[in-house]
């Protein structure tokens, strides 16, 4: 890669932790390429970010709603079914045991309780498949905050229950016309919202994308996976595992779980992202292993691109992982060398999430899934170490496609 001659200036600011910079680069990556309108928005937030997020008082009652509403610290469980089937001693960090099913309201939570102490009136957010949705509807009905969720026309047909679980949980869902009427044309209609009053609104980003400081501020406020899995390894197994994986979509599970083991030279860290039918143009949503770096909602970063640089139709069986680009941080961990970026086929990912139920009596969702695979693949090559595996959300949303795919249709079923 280009940066390599900078590699080991690069894998020792990496091992410090001392990143982003003052400019929220990554190395190349990250930054902020927004239109000029957007820029005091965002500079009022990063001087939010700096002045709250590692405060006492606020990491105090972030701490308690973690606990007391999120339903944390969550399990850390051996799974010695899978175990014995990969030759490994297996422990998965069970972040679909949060409060909504995955580990995305460690920051719909984080960035809600930010918004009050910054005067936020209202929240908006965007939404994919609707996970980030439901979790920031769920923490703004804690904080007695409004919210609107913009979600592209497409995903409200095809997430129909998402949709009617935020408007319980009393968001109000904006349906996204334009653009490509889903995720991307979200996110650029709620960075509209957020311009047109960036005193009383504030943006819950989803992920560990975007212009500074969000891929930091999610970072941080995930990271609480990783740090309790560092604990609970050392307490429960005896020592660090020889292997940490999770899936990768924006990369914010797998960044939360990855950031607190980067200095830990000894322990080999995996990403899984979603290769999905294959190495096709459209066919996959694996970032680092087809794209190439490139500008994506105000973040340089690795990017599906076609030969102009137009923004690539991606595709996953996971609705979660299906996103063009990634994280700043990632693209600079991949490209360092600290962390190995690999890809999950949809085949490859419903075969480890059946293995999953019926070895350990766990249901993961197809994102999750992902990471299995990875992990998996790595066991059979490396016999005998200990590998964690982090568990980002449970499979139940996964039902109609899981019925579509999966479940056989056997003859007693059919009378
Ligand atoms: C949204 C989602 C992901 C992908 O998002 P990241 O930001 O890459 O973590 C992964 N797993 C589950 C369960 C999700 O809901």
């Amino acid at each position: 890669m280009s940066l390599s001659s900078n590699k080991p200036d690069m894998l020792k600011q990496l091992l410090h932790g001392d990143y982003p910079d003052a400019r929220g680069r990554y190395g190349a990556f990250g930054g902020r390429y927004v239109p000029e309108t957007l820029v005091p928005a965002l500079d009022r937030l990063e001087s939010g970010v700096r002045r709250h997020l590692h405060a006492d008082d606020f990491q105090a009652e972030l701490m308690a709603e973690l606990r007391d509403w999120v339903g944390r610290p969550t399990a850390l469980t051996p799974a010695p079914t899978l175990g014995r089937r990969w030759g490994a001693q297996v422990w998965l960090k069970r972040e679909d045991l949060a409060h909504t099913g995955a580990h995305k309201i460690n920051n719909a939570i984080g960035q809600a309780l930010l918004a009050r102490r910054l005067g936020a009136r209202r929240i908006v957010a965007e939404t994919g498949a609707g996970q980030h949705g439901v979790a920031s509807a769920a923490a703004c009905a804690r904080l007695g905050l409004p919210c609107t969720v913009y979600m592209g026309a497409i995903d409200i047909e095809r997430q129909a229950p998402n949709v009617d679980r935020m408007k319980l949980l009393g968001a109000t869902v904006v349906p996204v016309t334009s653009g490509d009427r889903t995720l991307r044309a979200a996110i650029d209609e709620a960075l509209r919202d957020w311009v047109s009053d960036p005193d009383g609104t504030y943006y819950l980003l989803g992920s560990a994308v975007g212009p500074h400081p969000y891929p930091y501020l999610v970072r941080e406020l995930q990271s609480v996976i990783g740090r309790e899995a560092r604990t609970q390894m050392l307490e429960r197994a005896g020592a660090l595992p020889d292997l940490v994986a999770a899936c990768v979509g924006g990369g914010s599970n797998a960044i939360g779980m990855f950031h607190p083991f980067v200095a830990d030279a000894a322990v080999q860290i995996l990403g899984v992202e979603a290769g999905g039918r294959g190495a096709g143009l459209g066919e996959n949503s694996a970032t680092l292993s087809y794209g190439r770096p490139g500008v994506l909602h105000g973040s340089y970063s690795m990017l599906l691109q076609d030969a102009h640089g137009q923004v690539q139709e991606t595709h996953s069986v996971s609705a979660g992982l299906d996103y063009p680009g990634i994280g700043p941080e990632h693209s600079l961990l991949h490209d360092s060398g600290r962390v190995r970026y690999e890809s999950a086929t949809d085949e490859e990912v419903l075969d480890a999430l059946a293995e999953c139920c019926a070895a350990e009596g766990i249901l993961p969702a197809l994102e999750s899934a992902h990471a299995f695979v990875g992990a998996r693949r790595w066991a059979q090559a490396n016999p005998g170490k200990r590998i964690l595996v982090c568990l980002s959300g449970r499979g139940d949303k996964d039902m109609p496609t899981l019925q579509r795919l999966l479940v056989p249709s056997s003859p007693e079923r059919a009378t």
